[in-house]
C-alpha cells in the first residue's frame, strides 16, 4: 500500500462476511479483526475510509414475497462492533450507491469511516455490472482491495470497481498482501518435505488442488469424506461412505500419478465407522477398506491418526485445507482434533504451517489452535484458487 492516503476520500473492498446468530449477534469476528491493520494504517494517513462489503447471499435467500430480507442482511448489523474495534463512531449508510451515499460520501472528513450497505443488495454486484462498480468508484478517490475472501470472483466490487481507478490510484490492502506472501511461500520454494493435508467431503472439489499439488508436494495426506473414492479405486469396500462414483477412475489416475512423481500418499488405514449419519448413531473402528455394508466411515481412526501425525511431526511445510472428518459432530472430531494437534506441534518446532479453506479453519478457531498455526487464511475459495495456480481477478484487476 504505497498510496498517499493524505486528504483522500479511499473506497476499501473489505470482506465482513461475518457469521451473525438469530439476534444478529457477530459469533466470529475474524474477518472483521483481520481487515482492521488496513483500516487504520488509511486513516492514520490522513484519509477518510468508505468500506464496502458483502453478507450472506441476499439474492438466493429472497423473502417469499421477492424482496430482499434487509433485516437479516444488512451491514448495519456490523457497525456497533466496528466502532468498538475502531474506537470511533462509524457511519453506516443504507445503500451502496445512490444520491444518499454520495451524500454521504461527500461529506465525510478525514479520520471518519462509512461503511455502505450490503454490496450483494444490488442484483448487479455479482454480474459485475459497470454502472453499479462506476457508481461505487465515483464515491472515492482511490481503491483499495483487502477483500481476499471473494478476490478470486468478478463481481463489481472486487473486480469491476478498480477500471475507474487509475493504477496509480489502487492498491492492495495489508491483509490481501499477507495472504498472497503466505500463500506464495508454499507454492514459491517451500522448506521440505512438503506435507499436504487435504480433506472435506468430494473429491471433485479439490481435483485440480490435488492435481497441482502432486507437481509439488512431497507428501499428502488424504482425509474426510474424499477418502473413501481413493479407498475404492484401490480395490478396497467403503461400506456406505460417501463415494463419488464417478470420480473412481480419476482418483485412480491421481494415485498413478503420485507413484510417478514419487509422491507418498497417505488414506486412512483405519476410520471410525458408524451406522448413521447421526451424532448419536452406534459407532466402531475398522479397517478404511473393509468397512462393513450400511456403516460408514464418518472420521479417520486411531491408526490412522498416529500415522498422520507421524508424517506431520516429519514436515519442513503443512498445508491444511479440509476437515478429516465430519468434525462439527462430536464422535467424529477426534480425527480433525488430532490432526490441528499434530500440525500445531510441528509448528512450534519450526514447520511452517498455512490452514486455508472454510471448514480446516472453522476447525483450527473451535480447538483454539489458530495461534499456533503459521498462517490461518482468511478465503477457503479464493485460497484453494490461488494454491492451483489461478491468478485471482480481483487481484489482478489492481494492476490493470
Ligand atoms: P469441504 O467443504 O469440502 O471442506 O467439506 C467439509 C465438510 O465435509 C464438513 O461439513 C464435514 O462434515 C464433511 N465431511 C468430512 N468428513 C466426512 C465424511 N467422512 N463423510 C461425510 N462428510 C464428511
Amino acid at each position: 500500500m504505497k498510496l498517499d492516503f493524505s486528504n483522500k476520500k479511499v473506497l476499501i473492498r473489505v470482506d465482513f462476511n461475518v457469521p451473525l446468530n438469530d439476534k444478529f449477534r457477530i459469533t466470529d469476528d475474524t474477518r472483521i479483526r483481520a481487515a482492521l491493520p488496513t483500516i487504520r494504517k488509511i486513516l492514520k494517513g490522513g484519509g477518510a475510509v468508505i468500506l464496502m462489503s458483502h453478507l450472506g447471499r441476499p439474492q438466493k435467500k429472497r423473502k417469499a414475497d421477492g424482496s430482499i430480507d434487509v433485516k437479516k442482511f444488512t451491514l448495519k448489523h456490523l457497525v456497533d462492533h466496528l466502532s468498538k474495534k475502531l474506537k470511533l463512531e462509524v457511519k453506516f449508510c443504507p445503500e451502496t450507491i445512490g444520491e444518499k451515499a454520495t451524500a454521504m460520501a461527500s461529506k465525510l472528513k478525514k479520520g471518519q469511516v462509512l461503511l455502505l450497505e450490503n454490496t450483494r443488495f444490488n442484483a448487479g454486484e455479482s454480474k459485475g455490472d459497470e454502472q453499479l462498480a462506476k457508481g461505487m468508484a465515483a464515491l472515492a478517490d482511490l481503491y483499495v482491495n483487502d477483500a481476499f475472501g471473494t478476490a478470486h470472483r468478478a463481481h463489481a466490487s472486487t473486480t469491476t470497481v478498480a477500471k475507474f481507478f487509475k493504477p496509480e490510484h489502487k492498491s492492495f490492502g495489508l491483509l490481501m498482501a499477507k495472504e498472497i506472501k503466505n500463500a506464495s511461500k508454499l507454492l514459491n520454494d517451500p522448506p521440505r518435505p512438503l506435507t499436504a493435508i487435504i480433506g472435506g467431503a468430494k473429491v471433485s472439489d479439490k481435483i485440480l488442488l490435488l492435481e497441482k499439488l502432486l507437481d509439488f508436494a512431497n507428501q499428502i495426506i488424504i482425509g474426510g469424506g474424499m477418502a473413501y473414492t481413493f479407498i475404492l479405486a484401490k480395490g478396497g469396500k467403503p461400506g456406505n461412505s460417501l463415494v463419488e462414483e464417478d470420480r473412481v477412475a480419476l482418483a485412480a489416475k491421481l494415485l498413478d500419478k503420485a507413484k510417478k512423481n514419487k509422491v507418498k500418499i497417505f488414506l486412512p488405514k483405519d476410520s471410525i465407522i458408524a451406522d448413521a449419519f447421526d451424532a448419536n448413531a452406534n459407532t466402531d473402528t475398522a479397517y478404511s477398506m473393509r468397512i462393513r455394508k450400511g456403516w460408514m466411515g464418518l472420521d479417520v481412526g486411531p491408526k490412522a491418526q498416529e500415522e498422520f501425525a507421524q508424517a506431520i511431526a516429519k514436515s519442513g511445510s503443512i498445508l491444511w485445507n479440509g476437515p478429516m472428518g465430519v468434525f462439527e459432530m462430536e464422535p467424529f472430531s477426534h480425527g480433525t482434533k488430532a490432526i490441528a494437534t499434530a500440525v500445531a506441534a510441528a509448528t512450534e518446532a519450526g514447520a511452517f504451517s498455512l490452514v486455508g479453506g472454510g471448514d480446516s479453519v472453522a476447525a483450527v478457531n473451535q480447538m483454539k489452535l489458530a495461534r499456533k498455526m503459521s498462517y490461518v487464511s482468511t478465503g477457503g475459495g479464493a485460497m484453494l484458487e490461488f494454491l492451483e495456480g489461478k491468478v485471482l481477478t480481483g487481484v489482478a484487476a489492481l494492476s490493470e
